[in-house]
């Protein structure tokens, strides 16, 4: 039996950040909404949360223990929804942080859910076809009492995709004893999945992006755009950008970043990627992550992790506009930076929910047992999207509040209220 190694002191360390942060924003967002205390009791962790150990057998015949965890942060509106992480840096304290992010985000743009979030540590890169999908049906298997149509259902997020999701509704539906394909999103077309799925999280990003340049006065077409992470979301949002006129001027993945001033060969470079979103090992001539985060441009978007614009380089950032494309780039502190800098930073839980939008959609399609076109799933997801960035920039500016803090009260109001009138609190 092979053993898989701790995730490191270090990592936890920033987690435990992350969540501590989250908790934070939670709680001065019901004091500025009048909350009594043990409404943030309730609302600071998740409400239930699961861990669990997945033996899989590699192909080398031993085997391999992984960790999998699901976190419900509230079920007071509706089930609970979320995706699925597979990354070595998956760690409890991240899973809970992103379930309340995804609490959130629904809450935001209105949809009736709740937060859910699920992730294995594993490193996906170093495994093949068979052992992933040893792992993805493992973890079904495992969490399947919790999980389901109308309790808490699954989707896409770092590493995993619409291939994973089949796998999983294929092992959810044998458990189930029906064809099940309400019980996850984000999968194949064949499969029940929905049109614009896909790119749905660049899309909603895309709509933010027009929406802070209408509001900043910048035009997208012609302006200097800089993307952190080559992942899903980085890559159709460089794609969607370069087809609005835009010139992307930098990108990156994780091992490094490629800049030029008069704008990338976007084609090229996502024809060059591989299914991680890695492409910059094919250049000699790059430079760093943070050295990209720093450019000259109009239009910044971080599409990558946590934690990356910090006290230490968000004073360096020249972006007037800052959209998060990733869950929790920025840290408390340099959110405070940007916003005494006048910098407009559209926060995560606004700007990366166009993903669970048509989520969302694709689960009431399997619902109805009747599809959408593509155009309709789009012109759906921008009324969504940009009434979710009017409620956001409104609350923000009559109450003289960053956007993350106006995000998060619009976020976490329906989800109390849900809660008040069931009786918990
Ligand atoms: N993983 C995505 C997110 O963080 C999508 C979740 C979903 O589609 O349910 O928003």
């Amino acid at each position: 039996m092979v053993a898989e190694k701790a995730t490191d002191s270090a990592n936890e360390n920033n987690k435990m950040d992350v969540l501590k942060s989250t908790q934070q924003v939670i709680r001065n967002a019901l004091d500025k909404l009048g909350y009594p205390e043990e409404v943030y009791e309730l609302l600071k962790e998740p409400v239930r949360m699961m861990t669990v150990r997945i033996p899989v057998r590699m192909d080398n015949g031993s085997i391999k223990i992984f960790t999998g965890y699901r976190a419900q942060h509230n079920d007071a509106v509706g089930p609970t929804k979320g995706g699925v992480r597979f990354h070595p840096n998956v760690s409890e304290k991240e899973v809970k942080a992103l379930s309340i992010w995804m609490s959130l985000k629904a809450g935001i743009v209105d949809l009736p859910y709740g937060g859910g979030k699920g992730g294995i540590v594993c490193d996906p890169r170093e495994m093949s076809f068979r052992e992933l999908e040893g792992l993805s049906r493992g973890y079904v298997r495992a969490i399947s009492q919790i999980v389901g149509p109308t309790k808490d259902i699954p989707a896409p997020d770092v590493f995993t995709n619409s291939q994973i999701m089949a796998w999983m509704m294929d092992e959810y539906s044998r458990i189930d004893e029906f064809n099940n394909p309400g019980f996850i999103t984000g999968k194949p077309l064949v499969l029940g999945g929905s049109h614009g799925r896909e790119s749905a999280t660049a899309k909603g990003v895309t709509i933010c992006i027009e929406e802070a340049a209408k509001q900043k006065g910048i035009s997208v077409e012609g302006a200097r755009v800089v993307i952190q992470g080559f992942g899903n979301a980085g890559s159709f949002l460089a794609k969607f950008m370069h087809d609005a006129g835009a010139k992307v001027i930098g990108i990156s993945d994780a091992y490094g970043a490629l800049h030029d001033p008069e704008g990338l060969d976007i084609d090229y470079l996502l024809d060059r990627r591989d299914s991680f979103g890695t492409v910059t090992k094919l250049f000699k001539d790059t430079i760093s992550n943070p050295e990209l985060l720093e450019l000259d441009c109009d239009i910044l978007v971080p599409a990558a992790i946590e934690n990356q614009i910090t006290e230490e380089n968000a004073h360096k950032i020249k972006a007037p506009i800052v959209v998060e494309a990733a869950n929790g780039p920025t840290t408390l502190e340099a959110t405070r930076i940007l916003s005494e800098r006048g910098i407009l930073l559209v926060p995560d839980v606004l700007a990366s929910a166009g993903g669970v939008t048509v989520s969302y959609f694709e689960w009431v399609q399997n619902n109805q047992g009747y599809y959408w076109t593509e155009e309709e799933v789009e012109a759906k997801l921008r009324e969504v999207m940009v009434k979710g960035f009017n409620s956001v920039y409104h609350t923000s500016d009559t109450r003289r509040i960053d956007m993350r803090l106006a995000a998060y009260m619009v976020g976490v109001r329906k989800m109390a209220e849900a809660s008040r009138f069931r009786g918990w609190i």
